[in-house]
């Protein structure tokens, strides 16, 4: 039934998108704009797009496709791709990002997805952190695998709250859907990864993801 619900949520968001992304592309043609206006056009069309695909990836939730190719992912890339998105976000409550990735830290998994997930792990930090708290970004290899860690100073979650993670609607945000975690948690299983949640309640929270290195070509 969640996944009905979801991918009709999805559809239905899509309809607007369209058309608010076809204004976009007038505007980018329209003369009357200067060229720095018209870049950020192209930005928010190309975070339109972005916005697109994850419906589109929501409603291939209940009936997954072949679509969602997997392939080489710079981690390093990726990351500061998703905090520049997320930075502006972040500074509205005085959030300091820190990223710290190592070169060269190559993972097997569909780009969307991944930006998907990193995405929604950074943005409840953000959410869960007080004005000012900083927001720490780590990727580092270990062994075989790629390690992501997402460290908040933020609420932290007691035991109870870590267990009800990743349940369809499970929120503690007055604005929150609850439909974040899911999705993370259904990424992270379909690259056969791992995610990890240590918490304390006032003090913060580390999230770590794994996943299994890529080196080949
Ligand atoms: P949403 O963000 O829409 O509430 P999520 O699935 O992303 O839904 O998160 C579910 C809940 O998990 C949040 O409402 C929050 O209570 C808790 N949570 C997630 N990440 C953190 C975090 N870093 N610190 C504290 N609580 C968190
Ligand atoms: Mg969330």
């Amino acid at each position: 039934m969640i996944a009905h619900l979801t991918a009709a949520v999805a559809h239905e968001i899509r309809n607007p998108v369209t058309v608010v992304r076809g204004f976009l592309q007038l505007y980018r043609e329209d003369p009357a704009f200067d060229d720095p206006i018209k870049n950020k056009f192209q930005l928010m069309i190309d975070e339109l797009n972005t916005v697109e695909q994850i419906t589109s990836q929501f409603l291939t939730l209940s009936k997954p496709n072949q679509d969602q190719k997997p392939e080489k992912v710079d981690v390093k890339d990726v990351l500061q791709s998703v905090t520049g998105l997320v930075c502006s976000y972040a500074m509205l409550s005085d959030n300091q990002m820190d990223i710290e990735a190592e070169e060269d830290c190559f993972i097997f998994i569909n780009p969307i997805e991944f930006k998907q997930l990193l995405m929604n792990l950074i943005k409840n930090a953000v959410e869960a952190s007080n004005m000012g708290k900083p927001i720490k970004v780590i990727a580092k290899r270990n062994h075989h695998y790629i390690e992501i860690k997402i460290m908040d100073e933020g609420t932290g979650m007691s035991e109870d709250e870590i267990r009800s993670l990743g349940t369809p609607f499970y929120s503690l945000k007055s604005n929150g859907t609850g439909l974040g975690l899911m999705i993370c948690f259904n990424i992270v299983e379909k690259y056969d990864g791992e995610i990890n949640y240590e918490s304390v309640k006032g003090i913060g929270t580390t999230v770590t993801i794994r996943f299994l290195a890529t080196d080949g070509e």
